[in-house]
């Protein structure tokens, strides 16, 4: 039996913007007004306990080692793909819009 964990992940997004004849590609700002396209959202995932590979939140088994999977309140959180603590990301989230 392993625990199917929470990811909490808060990764940059590139939002859409009112000049739609411009491509916005990896600019953070907007080369025609100067405001930010940069924007911040939370993306959550599952992951195996003992294999850390990806899993869906209503899978009863692990499909990438057979574990079967328990519900846990354990929610792990990342920034940009690293490991933060919850304080940390706590403080953060409430620097954000969401
Ligand atoms: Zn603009
Ligand atoms: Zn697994």
């Amino acid at each position: 039996m392993a625990k199917r964990i929470k990811l909490e992940n808060i990764i940059p997004v590139l939002q859409s913007h009112k000049h739609n004849d411009i491509e916005y590609g990896k600019r953070e700002y907007c080369p025609i007004c100067g405001e930010s396209l940069a924007k911040q959202t939370i993306r959550e995932e599952y992951v195996c306990e003992a294999c850390r590979h990806l899993v869906q939140a209503t899978d009863i088994y692990c499909s990438h080692c057979s574990e079967r999977l328990s519900d846990t309140d354990r929610v792990d959180h990342y920034i940009g793909g690293l490991r933060i603590n919850d304080k940390l990301f706590q403080l953060i989230k409430n620097e954000i819009e969401i």
